[in-house]
């Protein structure tokens, strides 16, 4: 079958796969300790589930308008005022089947061929091959854990071109948990203001998960001049455990946010009405959850930490925000496994992870980050431990 372009150049998010390849094993009865999870543990909240059953038994189990319903659209404007002190009408905010959803209708009505989009790596792994489904040409920057993985003006400057459309700016960060300072938006956005063909998405996903004090800020708040250039992306996924109701938001000029609703209106029509109520009553109701997982998050990330900076050979720092840990691993290159096979790549590494010891982590080279692997804490204290363990006895294994 001919398939078209569009799905050859791209592969199936690396994420993804390795949940599905842990779910096999796990399937052939192998017991599989699984340090890849992308998703918080937790279940939703009671009273978010309430409000979807609510939602059902009042009828609300019909279309609604294409960029969300009025009551959502107005609890995601309540948010974005208390956190970032931004004022957005309702008509600039669209809402959609997650941040996945919304990031990839934003690339899809903005890129044609040979347009760039600068991805500062280590990235989520899906935005490459995001950009590249809709035709546009990912141009990665490279950003070292030197710069606490972050993008510099001077590097954001230096990759900036006339076909750049879009720079991409995840904070808190999957992989690296990293966020930027305030100062640093700062400068990034003056970089943004002399440039005014390049539009910045952000992407907050995890933005109540953070441990340091305060959170973290966005650049459409640092700089108001920006607002135009500016599509701000989040959800509920993460902070309110609702990863499988698929909510997440844009919101930007109403241009943008204009072409993003056409396109979803020939694509979904809308987003779940049921999903909605939920993720209204999450929005709008009680918030000590969120706490509650921040506090369980921040034990398990210490504790992860610390097992893996012992571990001679690994390398980590703990992560600002998020729930994951990127543990560097390019000194254990090079080494030989107890079957005599030398480990070239960080794939290899977590391949031999998981041979050897049953412990599934996903390799940094899907983040952009090669001599790293990725850990997510998102799972229980006793899994987590236990995989600890399990990869420190694979690194003393080797020779
Ligand atoms: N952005 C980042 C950085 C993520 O890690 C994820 C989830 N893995 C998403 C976006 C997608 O979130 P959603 O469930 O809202 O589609």
């Amino acid at each position: 079958m001919a398939l078209a372009q569009r799905v050859n150049r791209i592969k199936p998010s690396p994420s993804t796969a390795a949940a599905q390849r842990v779910r096999e094993l796990k399937a052939r009865g192998l017991e599989i300790l699984d340090l890849t999870v992308g998703e918080p543990d937790f279940d939703t909240p009671d009273h978010v589930k309430a409000a979807a059953i609510e939602a059902i038994g009042r009828g609300e189990t019909k279309y609604t308008p294409v960029n969300g319903t009025p009551q959502l659209r107005a609890a995601i404007a309540d948010k974005l005022a208390r956190r970032h002190g931004l004022r957005y009408p309702n008509d600039r905010i669209t809402v959609g089947g997650g941040a996945k959803q919304i990031i990839f209708l934003a690339l899809a009505a903005t890129l044609n061929a040979g347009d760039e989009v600068i991805v500062p790596a280590p990235y989520w792994v899906s935005y490459p091959d995001m950009v590249l489904a809709n035709d546009g040409t990912p141009v990665v920057v490279p950003c070292p854990e030197a710069d606490g993985f972050k993008l510099t003006p001077q590097r954001l400057e230096s990759a900036i071109t006339d076909a750049t459309r879009w720079v991409i700016l995840n904070a808190p960060n999957n992989p690296t948990g990293a966020a930027y300072t305030t100062g640093e938006l700062r400068a990034l956005a003056d970089v943004l203001l002399a440039h005014p063909h390049v539009m910045v998405l952000t992407d907050e996903i995890y933005d109540e998960i953070w441990y340091e004090p305060g959170l973290p800020s966005t650049i459409a708040a640092v700089e108001p001049r920006l607002a135009d250039q500016v599509f701000l992306t989040n959800g509920v996924s993460k902070s309110y455990a609702m990863t499988g109701w698929r909510i997440g938001y844009g919101v930007g000029s109403a241009e943008l946010v204009g072409a993003v609703n056409k396109l979803q209106s020939q694509i979904s029509s809308c987003p779940s009405s049921i999903s909605q109520a939920a993720a209204t009553a999450a929005l709008t109701g009680d918030q000590s959850f969120i706490g509650d997982c921040v506090a369980v998050y921040r034990a398990r990330r210490d504790e992860t930490v610390k097992m893996l900076t012992g571990v001679p050979g690994l390398t980590c720092t703990a992560p600002s925000g998020g729930f994951y840990v990127l543990v560097g691993c390019a000194a254990l290159l090079g080494r030989r496994t107890p079957a005599g096979e030398e480990i070239h790549t960080d794939e290899e590494f977590a391949r031999y992870l998981l041979e050897s010891q049953q412990v599934a982590v996903i390799h940094g080279s899907a983040y952009g980050a090669p001599g790293y692997f990725r850990v997510s804490f998102a799972t229980s204290s006793s899994v987590l431990t236990e995989g600890c363990e399990r990869i420190a006895r694979a690194c003393a294994d080797l020779s």
